[in-house]
């Protein structure tokens, strides 16, 4: 009888778990063995395997995390370590395996698919929507209505007192979420790793918005180096403006967590089956992910090669209706 594993590796992203419900129902309605591997790659090296049925998948759907377990795997990155990770699905004649994860971690599938020949579909979970391939990742939305919650709830106090927060928020090398979240909770300005931050005109910008009576505002900033960091902007910030007192609120990790929405839960949905069923239909090395609603496959090297970005219109209208 043919078997398929299934791991979630890298950071962890609300919708992972509704991406291994339905992997392991569609690799079970096939009548294939299913194996749910335990920490990443780490469990796939210790031979760590789970044998999954379709209750041991029940009432995860909606919770965030993964309760598979996830985690940061140097031996991955050794040859070595991949060579002992493909003797543990050998043994049991896996020849499929399901990672769910970021670049990171489609990286070390490709080696593992070229080294051992074992057959790999990517599925695309980070909450920084930075995979290419997809239009969204699962985790994303998630992430980017926790964010609008926690500035709505931040706007009370800022338009309270007549302050300016500068609030941070994940992604480091990507603006998906400061865009998308940015604009959805109304802020003044939004900053991203896309754009280069131009401070003297933050400053006159923000200066003049407060000159024309808007009380508070809020700064959108991702992380990374945006002008040093958060602190050292608004630090800059605060010296040139006229009578506002400056905040800074880091969001860090309560983005990556919670019950996934709705968006989530069907994109997990779509992908974790789509996954099986290319590995059942002998397809390999490459990612399944969505665009314009359909399901599509990347190939794992152009998925890890390319760079996505945001539309270049979604960063027009965002600074065409900040104020
Ligand atoms: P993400 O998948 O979220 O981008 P990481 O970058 O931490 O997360 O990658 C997850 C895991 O994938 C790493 O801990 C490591 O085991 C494996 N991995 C990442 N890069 C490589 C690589 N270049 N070669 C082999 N394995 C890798």
């Amino acid at each position: 009888k043919p078997s398929i594993a299934i791991l979630t590796s890298g950071g962890d992203a609300p919708g992972m778990n509704a991406a291994v419900r339905a992997a392991v129902r569609a690799g079970l309605n096939a009548d294939v063995d299913v194996y749910g591997v335990r920490c990443g790659y780490q469990g796939l090296i210790d031979d760590d395997f789970i044998p999954m049925d379709a209750k041991s998948v029940s009432h995860i759907i909606n919770q965030g995390g993964t309760t598979l377990l996830s985690a940061r795997c140097e031996d991955f990155r050794t040859e070595a370590g991949r060579a002992t990770a493909a003797e543990n699905l050998k043994k049991r004649n896996i020849k499929g395996l399901v990672v769910i994860g970021g670049d990171g971690s489609f990286t070390g599938a490709l080696k593992i698919a070229q080294e051992h020949g074992i057959s790999v579909v990517g599925v695309p979970a980070t909450i920084d929507n930075d995979i290419y391939g997809t239009d969204f990742t699962i985790g994303f939305d998630t992430a980017v209505n926790t964010v609008m919650e926690a500035v709505d709830k931040i706007d009370d106090t800022a338009e309270s007192h007549n302050r300016l927060f500068f609030i941070e928020v994940m992604g480091r090398d990507a603006g998906f979420i400061a865009l998308h979240a940015g604009m959805a909770s109304g802020c003044s300005e939004i900053l991203i790793p896309e754009e280069e931050t131009d401070v003297k005109y933050l400053v006159s910008r923000l200066n003049d918005l407060h000159s024309r009576g808007k009380r508070s505002m809020i700064v959108m900033v991702a992380e990374g180096d945006q002008c040093g960091g958060v602190f050292k902007l608004a630090r800059q910030t605060e010296d040139a403006l006229k009578d506002m007192q400056v905040r800074v609120t880091v969001l860090g990790h309560l983005q990556r967590g919670g019950s996934p929405t709705c968006a989530d839960r069907v994109l997990a949905c779509r992908l974790g089956v789509a996954a099986v069923e290319k590995l059942l239909q002998g397809v390999g090395g490459v990612m399944v992910g969505t665009r314009n609603q359909q399901v599509v496959t990347t190939s794992l090297a152009e998925a890890i090669e390319k760079k996505s970005k945001p539309d270049e219109d979604m960063i027009r209208v965002a600074h065409t209706i900040t104020y």
